[in-house]
């Protein structure tokens, strides 16, 4: 093959290579922690929380391939491939550049865990992009955002700040889980660094935690070393599932993305709901930004119901398809409200400002039919 596979193509196969005859048709899973090793070998031991299983190495070597990264890795959460990413390129008496728009978890990181290792964290709000270059200090060593938001699904424009990076030497780490890889590669936009929640798209199916950074072979080298001493490894079962997840990613993401679309033309029309966020609708602010970065408008939407929480709680309680449970990028439709989860720190009036108020839904869209979603939330109404 010359050309690059598509992303299909890649989430199910990863680089195309002719494997032996009788190989198995699907990875077999090597449920196992250590290996049989030769006696005075000098080669790198084999051990599974070092990183260098079988499952762990196919699942990486298939994401690579996917976003177009040198190398990958997995690591036990989201959670956990955000902060080694970060840890690989920041030490003690650095600064970091942080969007404001990020998810609730990785600012506690910055706020909290960041701070006691001497790493100072400035935030940038993104509708400002000027902001970007004002915000670099001589210990600048990375910019990190997030390329679509939760949950007012703002698109940042990467491709902007990855100027600024290149323009000062800086590292740009760019977490990707709401677009998903088929929505969004940000390595083909500037970013040195993606960062997913393999617990969100690339799983699918509500039923694991994982997490992957990809980006070039020697900051992978330096998360794989950083995974090795803080210990988040992923387990080889988990591994198996994301990379059977990933088979169905682009199918999955393309239904969901259809049955996002549809929901948010619908709801537009609904009197009951004061604003739909979603990228995919003609009034949405990064339209624009979304053709540019995005392939698709994503699974994910914004709901903004009249009549705050009581409003909230009545629609919710009489959802049947519909899940209340955070979360997202899995078969299942989920809903949630940010004013309880992913925005609970910030208090009725910060959220306001931001423009989440008392009864806005975040809905993930899932693979069902959408006639049935769409029935679910007009019943609910
Ligand atoms: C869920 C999520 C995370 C954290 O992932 P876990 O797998 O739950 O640790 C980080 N960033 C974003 C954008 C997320 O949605």
């Amino acid at each position: 093959m010359t050309a690059r596979p598509g992303p299909s193509t890649l989430a199910i196969h990863g680089p195309p290579h002719r494997l032996p005859d009788g190989s198995p048709a699907t990875s077999p899973i090597v449920q196992t922690s250590t290996f049989r090793n030769p006696i005075g070998g000098e080669d790198e031991v084999r051990y599974t929380r070092y990183g260098n299983n079988p499952n762990q190495l196919e699942v990486a070597r298939r994401y690579a391939a996917l976003e177009g990264a040198e190398a990958a890795i997995f690591v036990a959460s989201g959670m956990a491939a955000t902060a080694l990413a970060h840890l690989a390129v920041l030490g003690p008496g650095d600064h970091l550049v942080a969007s404001r728009w990020i998810y609730g978890g990785t600012r506690e990181l910055f706020d909290r865990e960041f701070s006691r290792l001497g790493i100072a964290v400035t935030y940038v709000d993104p509708a400002h992009p000027r902001e970007w270059r004002k915000a670099v200090r001589k210990t600048t060593r990375a910019i990190f955002v997030e390329v679509v938001t939760n949950p007012l699904m703002r698109v940042v424009d990467i491709a902007a700040v990855a100027k600024v990076t290149a323009d000062r030497g800086l590292a740009l780490l760019v977490d990707a889980t709401m677009a998903s890889p088929i929505g969004c590669r940000p390595l083909e936009h500037g970013a040195d660094v993606v960062i997913t929640s393999a617990t969100k798209y690339l799983g699918g199916h509500s039923d694991l935690i994982a997490g992957a950074v990809a980006g070039s072979r020697s900051v992978v080298d330096e998360v794989t070393r950083l995974m090795r001493n803080w210990g988040p490894a992923i387990d080889p079962h988990t591994a198996w599932l994301v990379e059977r997840g990933m088979k169905t990613l682009a199918l999955r993401v393309e239904r969901a993305t259809a049955n996002a679309a549809a929901i948010a033309t619908w709801a537009s029309s609904r009197p009951e709901f004061a604003a739909v966020h979603y990228p995919g609708l003609p009034d949405h602010p990064d339209r624009e930004l979304t053709a540019r970065l995005l392939d698709g408008a994503g699974a994910m939407v914004g709901l903004e119901l009249r009549g705050g929480a009581a409003a909230a709680a009545r629609m919710l309680s009489n959802l049947r398809v519909i899940s209340h449970a955070p979360s997202f990028g899995g078969v299942e439709s989920l809903v949630s409200e940010p004013r309880l989860t992913s925005h609970k720190a910030l208090g009725p009036e910060e959220r306001a400002a931001l423009g989440i108020p008392d009864g806005f839904l975040r809905l993930s869209c899932g693979c069902e039919d959408a006639d049935d979603l769409i029935a679910d939330l007009a019943n609910a109404l």
